[in-house]
């Protein structure tokens, strides 16, 4: 796996305030359906996890999403708009958003909750303990 997707992955995880580190193994839940997920210490995912994007980048950019890229500092790979999900989840939404676009209501009231959950489950980084 690329080191930069490792980083994201890792950078999602240390700024999730359900994710905990036992030394080895980063333990947190799925952003949609709250499935136990796991990432090991350098990054690499375990099982089903996989990383999203809460806001779609394609979204980014585009005047009707700009209330949404606003709030992760215009930056699709800021650590706010990062997350864990389980792949079937990410599958699942991702594609059908992206398709549609921010100018579809629907389309942009999912994301909007997603994102809202996302920034309640949002910790600095730098709050954690030293590794
Ligand atoms: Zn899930």
């Amino acid at each position: 796996m690329r080191p930069a997707l490792r980083r994201r992955l890792l950078l999602a995880a240390q700024s999730d305030a359900l994710a905990d580190f036992d030394g080895e193994t980063w333990s947190t839940r799925c952003l949609h359906c709250r499935s136990a997920l796991q990432l090991q210490a350098n990054g690499e995912p375990l099982g089903t996890t996989t990383l999203e994007h809460v806001v779609p980048q394609a979204w980014f950019g585009k005047r009707a999403a700009a209330s949404l890229t606003a709030q992760v500092g215009e930056d699709a790979d800021d650590p706010r708009n990062l997350a864990l999900a389980c792949a079937r989840c990410n599958h699942g939404k991702g594609k059908g958003h992206d398709a549609r676009g921010p100018g579809d209501a629907r389309a942009h009231e999912v994301v909007a909750a997603l994102l809202a959950t996302r920034l309640s489950r949002w910790r600095r980084p730098s709050a954690l303990p030293a590794r």
